[in-house]
Order: structure tokens, then C-alpha cells, then sequence
């Protein structure tokens, strides 16, 4: 179902005026050179199946001047978030223009569109647990794309990982312990951390979990260099 959707050949290539366009006026290209304007602002924080969309829609008024993007695979839930969003741009004028969606499929295409070093937070909430051992290599955190996720993140950036699976939530710690670049943010912090409390609140799959009575399962790493870097 991959070849259903576009995916940008790289970053430079990933329209965000389409998503974020009271960020990115239309472009007038064709004219004389204009005066250089201001850097654009570009995409900090990534939600790696973000379902429903709950998670952006918490974090946008926590961060208004972030733009913020999540990353779907299904097609009919994108829609929905989508829908979602511009329901709340045109219900709240001036807010929610820095949250935006697209589908695609995470595992394959995070350097498409994401720059070494771009973004700060990374929040993978609930992912699919994989339970089969041969099915592991599908789960979306692994030692393989942290790589990946640890090259487009900021030394200092934060990843964010819940789950109420607990062999999930062991696996995803102990592939995070075990990588180079990440290092356990210490408890103090994670409990000062406003974005903390809504792991466990803002998403669909978080609320049925609570409303179950479900225990859940957080590891939140920060990335960090190495010597040579
Ligand atoms: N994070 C949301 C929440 O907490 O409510 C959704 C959790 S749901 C259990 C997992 C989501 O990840 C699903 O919406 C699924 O479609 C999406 N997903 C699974 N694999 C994906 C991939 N490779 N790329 C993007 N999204 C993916």
C-alpha cells in the first residue's frame, strides 16, 4: 500500500505550505528577488503513529510557536486528523496552525523528511507491540531506526515511548539503553517535564487504556553526542 501515497525524494522536497500555511505564505516566485526574509521555521516535534491525532492536539497550546507534525500509516485515520485540525483552526482562529499530519509509513521514510539534527522531541505513544519474535523487527522502536531517529534529532532533543504492553515497554527501554547515542533522563526531570502528563492523557489509545484501569510503561531518553561529534 506503500506506493498509494507521495513521498518526498528528501527534506527540501517536503512541502510545508500546505500544512503549516499561515507559516509559509504562498510563494510568489517568478518575481524580482525580495528583500531576505526571516529563516523559516521548520519541524521540531514528530509523532510516529499518531493514530487519532489527541497528542498534537494537547501540544499545540503548550507550544504554539512549534510546528509539530504526525506521521500515519493508515490512510482513513490521516484523513480523519487532517479534518480534525482545520475543524479546530477554523473553530479557534490563530491557533492549531502549527500541528499538521501526513501519511506515511515511518519505518521506511523518516529521513525524507527530516534534516540531521531537526528535530527535539520525538513521541512514539502506544505502538503496535509485535508479539511474535519474528515480527519484532517490525516494532517502531528497534536498534536499527533509533540510528535513524538519533540522526534527525538535536543532541539534547527527547524521545518520548509509552506503551501498556509490558514486554513492549521493556523491549523499547532496553533497545534505548543499549544505543550509544541515548541516555535515560533522569526521574526529576521527566516528573518537571509538562509534556509527561500527556503520554498517559491526550491520545485515544491512552484514554481506553485509563478507562481500563491499564498500568502503562514510559521511557523517555535523551539523545546525546559522542566525543568526536
Ligand atoms: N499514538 C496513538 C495513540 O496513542 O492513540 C496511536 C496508537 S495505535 C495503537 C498505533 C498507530 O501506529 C496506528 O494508528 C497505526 O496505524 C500506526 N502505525 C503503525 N505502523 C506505522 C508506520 N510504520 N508508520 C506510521 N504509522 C504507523
Amino acid at each position: 500500500s506503500d506506493s498509494h501515497f507521495p513521498v518526498p525524494v528528501s527534506p527540501d522536497e517536503f512541502d510545508l505550505s500546505q500544512h503549516y500555511p499561515r507559516y509559509f505564505p504562498a510563494d510568489k516566485s517568478g518575481g524580482e528577488e525580495e528583500e531576505p526574509r526571516s529563516p523559516l521555521p521548520r519541524i521540531r516535534f514528530a509523532d510516529v503513529g499518531c493514530g487519532f491525532g489527541g497528542l498534537l492536539v494537547g501540544l499545540s497550546p503548550l507550544f504554539p510557536d512549534t510546528l509539530m507534525i504526525g506521521m500515519e500509516l493508515r490512510d482513513k485515520v490521516t484523513e480523519y486528523v487532517k479534518e480534525r485540525i482545520l475543524a479546530l483552526r477554523a473553530s479557534n482562529p490563530g491557533q492549531y496552525d502549527n500541528i499538521s499530519v501526513v501519511r506515511t509509513n515511518s519505518m521506511k521514510y523518516i529521513p525524507n523528511y527530516f534534516r540531521k539534527a531537526q528535530l527535539t522531541k520525538m513521541f512514539f505513544l502506544f505502538p503496535d507491540p509485535h508479539f511474535k519474535e519474528k515480527n519484532h523487527r517490525r516494532r517502531v522502536i528497534s536498534m536499527q531506526l533509533l540510528d535513524e531517529y538519533a540522526y534527525v534529532m538535536e543532541v539534547g532533543g527527547i524521545i518520548y515511548t509509552i506503551t501498556d504492553v509490558e514486554e513492549l515497554g521493556d523491549w523499547m527501554r532496553s533497545c534505548l539503553e543499549k544505543h550509544p547515542l541515548f541516555e535515560a533522563v533522569p526521574d526529576e526531570v521527566v516528573k518537571a517535564d509538562p509534556v509527561v502528563k500527556l503520554l498517559s492523557t491526550a491520545t485515544e489509545e491512552s484514554q481506553k487504556v485509563a478507562r481500563n484501569g491499564g498500568q502503562t510503561f514510559h521511557a523517555i531518553f535523551r539523545r546525546i553526542s559522542l566525543p568526536e561529534e
